[in-house]
């Protein structure tokens, strides 16, 4: 259901100036450690051209491939199960609880768990779920969503994490030390491993050849849980299939330098079979993919390995943070994901774009990220999900920039009455597009004006 659009949002995040201009520096300077990365391999577009192929031809035959898949784990061990929807994949992950009288459950990052909000409804079942990424451990505690994927608690200092730490974990009061912060933080969570009942990870890619799934942190705590908890539970939606394990190093050489700039993640864990009297599960879950994988336009956007280089590049992203998105997954890709889960409460997402196309550029996997995002402005206003008000002016729009001599009458009459009235056009409440921006000088003439007057010199 839809609780309030992207551009009321982004206005509380941009009250905090200094916020917003460290929060886009940070995402910035992300970006750039990814550049360097990248610069130095020199087979960099090779590899991006072979994942978007593999991506492809996975997609092609992706009923093949998760059979495939499922039969192998099946082989190894794992017992595998199919969700329809979130509230499916909720139930499934319960049940297997309750067959354990599991009450602790460590959760590593999955963004698909994320969707399903499995949090809230374990919780409302009376079990205990702690996210064990550093970064989705101190949201939780903030009861935030996170807001980025890859780094949760980005739009967040370390003033901030110090407070919610003392809160929650009663560490001393002002220490901001991030080392002081970590090792609490690590303490706490050693603490919680040791107790679980059963471990639920994500997966960041599942191997159809072998029936393993493989999963890539940098703080090893999906294999904390996963090693010390008598039930592993994976969770996947079903575009994480590649075809065999061969095609797993293109991934793992663009994903981690995409994210981060680093050459690979410091952990790139591998799951094949559940360890002697553990219990391993995997849940394939659908939950909306396979109506993307449906329409034409919008297919690519499931060949995403949810690096969030898209975000990092991304000026709307940087400048007005994850939770404006009001959906899991935030940033250009979720702008294209999240239509597809509810058009109507997500409408606002692919206006959330200068459609400049830099996501695209960076996107490893070579999803046409700011196409999909123009693609999805025109479905949405053909469903009638676009404020009247919009469709009026864009309307007009298009009639002026259709004759060119509307075009130069209209400019002659702007450019006049910014030059006798712009003192109004700077009043706030009548111009909301000043209220963060300076008015320009209005020109004395147009650019063709100009051009005609000079071209003969
Ligand atoms: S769309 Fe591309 S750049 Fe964005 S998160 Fe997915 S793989 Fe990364």
């Amino acid at each position: 259901m839809k609780t309030a659009e992207h551009a009321s949002l982004a206005k509380e995040f941009i009250r905090d100036e200094a916020r917003t201009d460290w929060h886009d520096e940070t995402l910035w300077w992300i970006r750039q450690k990814r550049d360097k990365a990248v610069h130095n391999l020199p087979e960099w577009e090779q590899l991006r051209q072979w994942a978007s192929e593999i991506k492809d031809h996975t997609l092609s035959n992706l009923h093949q491939y998760l059979l495939e898949f499922e039969q192998n784990a099946m082989a190894n061990g794992v017992q595998v199960h199919w969700a329809i929807d979130g509230a499916d994949h909720n139930r499934i992950i319960k049940a297997i609880a309750d067959k354990h009288n599991a009450k602790k459950i460590v959760k590593s990052k999955s963004m698909l768990t994320e969707e399903c909000h499995l949090n809230e409804y374990l919780i409302a079942s009376g079990i205990e779920v702690i996210d064990t990424d550093l970064g989705e451990r101190i949201v939780q505690l903030r009861h935030e969503p996170p807001s980025h994927i890859v780094l949760p608690a980005i739009h967040l200092k370390k003033q901030d994490v110090s407070e919610t730490f003392h809160t929650h974990l009663g560490t001393e009061a002002g220490n901001n030390d991030p080392q002081y912060l970590a090792a609490s933080a690590r303490t706490h969570l050693r603490r919680k491993f040791l107790e679980a009942d059963l471990a639920i990870t994500g997966v960041n890619f599942a191997i159809a050849e072998t029936g393993g799934v493989v999963v890539c942190t940098n703080e090893g705590n999906a294999d904390m849980g996963a090693h010390a908890a008598p039930v592993h539970i994976a969770c996947m939606g079903i575009e994480k299939i590649i075809p065999k394990a061969s095609h797993l190093a293109v991934f793992t050489r663009l994903l981690a330098r995409s994210a981060t700039g680093q050459a690979i993640t410091s952990y790139t864990s591998h799951f094949h079979r559940p360890r002697q009297g553990q219990e391993m599960h995997i849940i394939i879950v659908d939950n909306g993919r396979s109506r993307q994988l449906g329409r034409d336009d919008f297919r690519n956007s499931l060949k995403c390995i949810r690096c969030a280089a898209c975000f990092n590049t991304c000026p709307v992203y940087r400048r007005s943070g994850g939770h404006s998105y009001h959906t899991a997954v935030a940033g250009p890709i979720g702008s294209i994901l999240n239509p597809n889960l509810d058009m109507k409460a997500n409408a606002d997402l692919p206006f959330a774009s200068t459609l400049c196309g830099s996501c695209t550029n960076v996107c490893p996997v070579k999803i046409n990220i700011h196409e999909q995002l123009w693609k999805w402005r025109q479905v949405i206003a053909k469903e009638g999900y676009v404020a009247g008000s919009k469709k009026a002016g864009m309307k007009m729009m298009a009639y002026v920039l259709a004759r060119p001599g509307v075009y130069r009458f209209a400019g002659s009459v702007a450019r006049w009455s910014l030059r006798h009235f712009g003192f109004m056009a700077k009043i706030k409440s009548l111009n909301p597009w000043y209220r963060q921006r300076e008015m320009p000088a209005a020109p004395k003439e147009s650019f063709r004006e100009w051009y005609v007057k000079n071209r003969k010199q």
